[in-house]
């Protein structure tokens, strides 16, 4: 695999994720003509549209959906609200999520959508109406067998419920398998809030076991304290780890003797959801954050946090990928070549689009389980899905991240074969 640092790195994520699949695609007996085709997404919406602000005045927003593919099944993935969403990130989270998918065996395809908004500028009152518009300029391409959006970046159960709401409300009859991550109250599955943190938990446990490395005491830090990196870090100190610094858009906080995770969780609640300021620890920045020497780095915020300037830097001996393309494929190369071992976003953040499946195949059956039947189902999942890629990393000479591709696409590819090619 190539080492040499190239003079301009991409970071552009769709760039980055066709890097990452031209990469597989050397390891796997594959048409260019099929290469190209999961290449390209298969759908793309791009949207304006006009909401009324609290003053009155009317405000324009621009929202995207990309459809990468459909071939193991619907399309599936969150929706973010975030200021630099583009259409080249949400591309590359939509190839991602067919990865994704394909690797846990979900019958789904691969999604994502966003719109481009800071919702901390909007009222609760603002956040609704933008939301329920952009779910009606969506109607024509989602569907509960079409597409399913999800949560992400600043997006929660609550935006989900205004979602199927919408979606129910404009279609005349009952739809809750339209999204997930809804509140329980309105068709959710229990554990789905936690089911992200929670998978990377268990990769990161098994992981660690791999590496002889003991889960009592082992120090983690966690950059992003959102939905993903609060409860990875709370599973974690579940687990007897101890998580030594957290960080949001805040900055970071640190405490080599170890955080208390609900009492960090406890302060942020009062604070904005921001953990500056947290007394029992000294205030960090990003940077130094990544760089801290510890067992096992999470980064859960958002892409291209760890690239070929700072991938010398990273003291941990596990990365695991809480966010979607937090590490840039030069950066991969470093890491691998100074023996630290990644769990690739498409594995490592899987357990949310798992137990979305499951709350999806409960919306279907009108019959739900219990908390513990989620769990247990979502363990079997991700124990399954990261032993197949430990396997195949061993087996073929790659890496975790290479491992996970050629599982992934292979799999997308041989459904395509079997289906062939419409008409
Ligand atoms: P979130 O909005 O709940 O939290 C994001 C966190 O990142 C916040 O604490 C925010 O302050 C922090 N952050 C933002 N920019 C930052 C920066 N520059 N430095 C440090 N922290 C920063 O979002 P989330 O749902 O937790 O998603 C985080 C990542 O996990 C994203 O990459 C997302 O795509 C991925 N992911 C989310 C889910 C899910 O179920 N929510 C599933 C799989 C993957």
């Amino acid at each position: 695999m190539t080492t040499a640092t190239p003079t301009v790195e991409a970071t552009n994520p769709f760039e980055v994720a066709q890097q990452q699949l031209n990469r597989a695609l050397q390891y796997l007996e594959v048409s260019p003509g099929i290469a190209e085709f999961l290449r390209r997404p298969k759908r793309e919406l791009s949207v304006n549209f006009p909401v009324r602000m609290d003053n009155g005045d009317i405000r324009m927003f621009t929202g995207y959906r990309v459809q990468h593919s459909t071939v193991r099944g619907p399309a599936k993935g969150g929706i973010r609200y975030h200021p630099q969403v583009s259409m080249d990130e949400v591309r590359a989270l939509a190839m991602w999520m067919t990865w994704k998918c394909s690797l846990m065996n979900l019958p789904y395809g691969g999604a994502k959508g966003g719109v481009i908004v800071d919702p901390r500028e909007l009222s609760p009152t603002e956040l609704e109406r933008m939301t329920r518009r952009f779910a009606y300029e969506l109607i024509p391409v989602i569907g509960p067998d079409g597409d399913i959006p999800a949560p992400d970046v600043n997006t929660n159960a609550q935006i989900m419920a205004w979602m199927m709401d919408t979606y129910t409300m404009t279609l005349g009859h009952n739809a809750p398998g339209i999204v997930t991550g809804k509140p329980v109250q309105v068709g959710g599955s229990l554990g789905r809030r936690e089911a992200t943190g929670r998978g990377v938990m268990y990769t990161t446990v098994r992981a660690l076991k791999h590496l002889g490395i003991p889960v009592k005491g082992a120090r983690v830090v966690v950059q992003g304290f959102g939905n993903v990196g609060s409860v990875a870090a709370q599973q974690l100190q579940q687990q007897g780890a101890r998580v030594i610094a957290v960080s949001d858009v805040s900055g970071g906080i640190y405490n080599p003797n170890g955080l208390d995770i609900d009492d960090v969780l406890k302060y942020a609640g009062g604070h904005g959801r921001l953990v500056a300021g947290y007394p029992e620890a000294d205030a960090i920045t990003n940077e130094e954050l990544l760089a801290l020497e510890c067992d096992v780095l999470v980064p859960a915020a958002l892409e291209n946090q760890i690239t070929a300037a700072n991938a010398a830097d990273i003291k941990a001996k596990i990365v695991a990928e809480g966010a979607n393309g937090p590490t840039t494929p030069e950066a991969d190369d470093i890491l691998h070549e100074r023996g630290i071992m990644v769990i690739p976003d498409i594995l490592c953040n899987a357990g949310g689009v798992t137990v979305s499946y499951l709350e999806w195949v409960q919306n279907r059956q009108s019959f739900f389980w219990t908390e513990e039947e989620v769990n247990t189902r979502l363990e079997r999942m991700m124990d399954e899905s990261f032993h197949a890629v430990l396997d195949t990393a061993e087996n073929v000479g790659v890496d975790m991240r290479m491992a996970a591709y050629i599982l992934a696409v292979k799999r997308v590819v041989d459904v395509l074969q079997l289906r062939g090619f419409y008409p």
